[in-house]
């Protein structure tokens, strides 16, 4: 009962994938912001080249000094889109990336919660189990405990409090089976007798023959 209560109250694995989602979740914020951007500079330097046709094909500026100034700054922009674009496409990239990563990520936490509500589940039940075992237990034994002796029963509760929840020991080829102590033959007979008690000399538990 205690491994399970320790069990349901430690839940790292969920902790552990819920910080794998929410970094992904971050990474692919970012990713989609720097995609954004790249594409609002693209667009930006598109009107810029359209704004420069214009001039250039629109046949209001007729100066050839204007018209190559304005032809080589066609080039230019030109130039500068095509910087622009490739920056673009690497920001695409990283977006699939991030947003592949977001999604396993996402996978990964919803199976974990599901194996661990499922390891819950099952320890729920067994926890369940197991108290209905301590209660029957426990009424089993006011019963027999109710039967006994007063004296002989605060002699065995102090028995089995100072030895580890156990008061008596089985005679096992002639050794206490509690402690293996090898008793003498007067001990092992008179562990035998029903109307006696008697105790082991080394553990001081109560010794059925
Ligand atoms: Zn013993």
């Amino acid at each position: 009962m205690k491994e399970i209560d320790a069990a349901l109250n430690d839940n790292s694995a969920v902790r552990k994938a819920t910080r794998q989602a929410e970094k992904a979740e971050e990474r692919f914020t970012k990713a989609r912001l720097a995609m954004r951007k790249e594409e609002q500079e693209v667009q930006a330097q598109q009107q810029k080249i359209a704004k420069n046709q214009e001039a250039l094909y629109g046949g209001s500026v007729r100066n050839p000094k204007e018209l190559e100034d304005l032809q080589m700054e066609s080039e230019a922009l030109k130039r500068y889109l095509s910087t622009l674009e490739d920056r673009q496409l690497d920001a695409m990239i990283l977006y699939d990336d991030a947003k592949s990563a977001k999604e396993l990520a996402d996978i990964d936490l919803a199976n974990v919660k599901k194996e661990v509500a499922a390891q819950f589940g099952d320890l729920s039940a067994e926890q369940t189990s197991l108290t209905a075992d301590v209660q029957r237990l426990e009424t089993e034994r006011s019963a027999t405990a109710a039967e006994v002796e007063p004296d002989l029963l605060a002699t065995y509760d102090k028995i089995r409090k100072n030895r580890f929840g156990q008061a008596v020991a089985a005679v096992k080829d002639g050794s206490c089976a509690a402690c293996g102590a090898v008793l003498s033959a007067a001990l092992a007979q008179s562990a035998r007798l029903p109307s006696k008690i008697t105790h082991c000399d080394t553990c001081g538990r109560i010794l059925i023959g």
